[in-house]
């Protein structure tokens, strides 16, 4: 394909968090440019974000149904190629499934949906199309994330034995939807956010984010969830342990009143012969800690010598030298280059490699709404344990 692939929004408007941050990421790389939208729920909204954008007045849209109709009555050369949904939780579904009927790729925010049954009518949907759907996982396209991954790959760890993944943030210790904050607002009522608070809005990536560095899939989960503010109506902190595929143990934390801490996802893993270490909030350094050895670092971009090469996954996913640093928009950003070089490959009926297919799809968005349910039935229940099964 010679041209830029032409994207659509659904949601990411004025009013607006992370719709900005995708159009970051979507043109990082300049093979994408933005053509359509129907921006924001609020039509005046909608529009003034179209003109701040300098979309073109007749392709912003009312509402994703009219953008959907009218962008597939177009010509070849001018159609949008695929959709980013950037709506609250229980408006990932319909648009989701609507474009993906109508011939278009899409990129949707996690959790992929609000249920089990609309995640996997969504996986039915996208292997009955053959379109490609990515989920924005945002933390597993760090190259230290990738490193990481291909480390216990490769079995520099031995068999891994212990997953201890973290997510805890502080934004939520107040009763911050009932501040006029509208995105606490949606999160915390479960019409609009789903079965989980806590575990929708974080617990999913980190749930994600153990499996995609580990390689290993969860099987069973034991949870406590709590709702720390009054007059919440859902949870707002959860503490999960894990049971993996291998015999690994695993603990995950996801918390949104753990009152001071920004965004400090970690993840630590532990093998037979030694383990490793990465946080969000130094995401250019790896940790490496092997059985009676000194501590190593590894860090992004470097061009070090075997055996410390870094793997070509994590290459693949740098843009600059050693010591600048790559932060979330970079990584945000890998996720939407994978997506476009898989799309453009299937388009031009090439394989994509392996490197180029590595990004969340619907089959993550399936095990991360099983995940939420999981953890919502055990907390729920009276059984110690309770299966994950997808
Ligand atoms: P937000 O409340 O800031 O923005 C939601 C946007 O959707 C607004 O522009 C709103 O007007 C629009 N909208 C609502 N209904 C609409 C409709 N029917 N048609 C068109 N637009 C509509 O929410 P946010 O924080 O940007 O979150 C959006 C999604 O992104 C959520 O699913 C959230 O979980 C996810 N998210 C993911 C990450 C990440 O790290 N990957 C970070 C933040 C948010």
């Amino acid at each position: 394909m010679k041209r830029k692939l032409r994207m659509g929004m659904v949601g990411g408007g004025n009013d607006a968090f992370i719709g900005a941050v995708h159009r970051i990421a979507a043109f990082m790389d300049g093979k994408i440019e933005l053509v359509c939208g129907a921006f924001s729920i609020d039509p005046q909204i909608s529009k003034q974000s179209g003109e701040d954008l300098f979309v073109a007045p007749e392709r912003v849209y009312l509402n994703y149904e009219e953008m959907i109709e009218k962008e597939s009555l177009l010509p070849d050369g001018e159609r949008m190629d695929f959709v980013t949904i950037v709506t609250p939780n229980f408006l990932h579904f319909a648009p989701a499934k609507l474009a993906l009927e109508n011939g278009f790729d899409v990129v949707v925010e996690k959790p992929m949906t609000v249920s089990v049954e609309e995640a996997k009518e969504l996986q039915e949907t996208v292997e009955r199309t053959g379109r490609t759907l990515c989920l924005t996982h945002t933390y597993s396209g760090y190259p230290m994330v990738k490193q990481a991954k291909a480390m216990v790959k490769e079995g520099h760890f031995g068999k891994i034995r212990k997953i201890i993944v973290e997510y805890p943030q502080g934004w939520l210790s107040r009763l911050t939807e009932r501040e006029g904050n509208a995105g606490a607002a949606w999160r915390a009522d479960p019409k609009r956010s789903g079965k989980s608070l806590v575990m929708g809005d974080i617990g999913t990536h980190a749930a994600h984010l153990a499996e995609y560095v580990s390689g290993l899939k969860i099987e069973e989960l034991c949870a406590d969830l709590t709702t720390f503010v009054e007059g919440r109506l859902l949870d707002d902190d959860g503490s999960v342990l894990l049971r993996f595929e291998n015999g690994a143990k695993g603990v995950l934390m996801a918390s949104q009143i753990s009152a001071g801490e920004e965004n400090a996802v970690r993840i630590r893993i532990y093998g037979e012969k030694g383990g490793l270490e990465w946080a969000n909030e130094d995401p250019n350094n790896l940790i490496i800690k092997m059985l009676d050895q000194p501590r190593q670092l590894y860090r992004t971009g470097n061009a070090y010598a075997a055996p410390y090469t870094l793997s070509s996954f994590a290459t693949h996913n740098t843009r600059i030298p050693a010591g600048h640093p790559e932060g979330l928009l970079e990584s945000f950003a890998n996720i939407y280059r994978n997506f476009t070089l898989t799309v453009t490959a299937k388009r031009e009926g090439r394989t994509p490699t392996a490197e180029q297919q590595d990004f969340p799809t619907v089959y993550d968005g399936v095990r991360g709404m099983t995940f939420i349910d999981t953890v919502v039935k055990n907390n729920e229940g009276t059984e110690k344990w309770t299966k994950f099964v997808v």
